[in-house]
């Protein structure tokens, strides 16, 4: 597993899962003069000892970290950078939209809430809609203490840190970032791309509470990564994926297939985003609500700025048309 050259050595570090995730995994990036840990995995004992096990395996303790870099700011790519700052303060990197989210800006996770339960109003979800916010606020309060305690330092498309280039890529995340090791075709790609599964791409508002085209950021940052010399990439979750140019293109096709399978739904006469979800997903639609309703807005989002559907209010509902 350890692929080495001129000095600059990864480390994989994949913590199983009985999830259909696989895997969590993260990086430890050797190069001449610096030790990277991409991501962190979560917040467990296992995750804690695996990255120590990997350390001392290679003649290092947390304390000869440099750096770290996050691609974005979900619970499972950042659990243990508490418990590695509590032992030396190594600086963190991620994109800026990573750092409200990550710090737990109230006010933002105040206008998180007030953005779903709109939106949930808005697709036709009615009181069922009502009480998943209700369950939402729990989550919420119950992670509110959840913050990344050190201070996080901003990065952006093409800056360079050490060996790596990092690469914009929301979709999955508003935040998503990869890094590109130009030099040795190599791409750490988070939750960007990974091998077994497609990654959801969450709706979310931005910081001022607007809803972000989330499925068509995602579209553009697979076709921006296609087109990249990568021959290796090594992913958030299961195994690492060679030549990924195929991939990317499959992701792509795929997210059309499912919007042509959306229009179909409409075109026979479902209108509201509560009446695909139930009709496109039958049960998830109560198991997995929230993330039901986020595929689902997303593609309509997705087929309306293509100008394939059109939508009208109604009683304080969208009604989606064939256009
Ligand atoms: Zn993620």
């Amino acid at each position: 597993m350890i692929q080495s050259n001129d000095g600059f050595t990864i480390h994989p570090i994949i913590v199983p899962t009985k999830y259909s995730l696989k895997s969590f995994n993260f990086y430890l990036l050797k190069e001449p003069n610096s030790l990277t840990l991409i991501d962190a995995g979560i917040d467990t004992d296992e995750c804690w000892g695996y990255l120590t096990k990997a350390l001392s395996e290679n003649g290092f303790s947390v304390r000869d970290l440099t750096r770290i870099l996050l691609t974005h700011n979900h619970e499972d790519h950042v659990g243990i950078v508490n418990r590695i700052t509590a032992i030396k303060d190594v600086p963190i990197y991620a994109h800026s939209d990573s750092i409200y989210r990550l710090k737990r800006d109230k006010d933002y996770f105040v206008l998180r809430v007030e953005f779903y339960q709109q939106l949930y109003k808005e697709m036709g979800c009615g009181d069922f809609g009502e009480r998943q916010i209700e369950k939402l606020i729990v989550l919420m309060k119950k992670n509110a203490n959840n913050v990344i305690q050190s201070d996080i330092i901003p990065i952006k498309e093409l800056d360079k840190i050490s060996g790596l280039t990092v690469f914009e890529t929301p979709g999955h995340s508003p935040d998503h970032i990869v890094f590109l090791d130009e030099q040795r075709k190599r791409l750490f790609s988070g939750d960007h791309l990974v091998g077994h599964i497609s990654s959801n791409a969450i709706v979310e508002p931005d910081r001022n509470g607007r809803r972000i085209q989330t499925l068509r950021q995602y579209v553009h940052s697979l076709q921006k990564c296609s087109n990249l010399d990568i021959e290796i990439v090594y992913p958030g979750h299961g195994e690492l994926i060679e030549n990924p140019q195929e991939l990317f293109n499959y992701r792509i096709d795929r997210i059309h297939q499912k919007s042509n399978l959306i229009l179909a739904l409409i075109k026979d006469r479902f209108t509201t985003g509560s009446q695909l979800a139930q009709a496109f997903y039958k049960d998830k639609y109560n198991s997995e609500f929230a993330l039901v309703m986020s595929e689902i807005i997303g593609h309509l989002d997705y087929l309306e700025s293509n100008n394939k559907v059109i939508k009208e209010k109604k009683d304080g509902v969208w009604h989606y048309s064939e256009l």
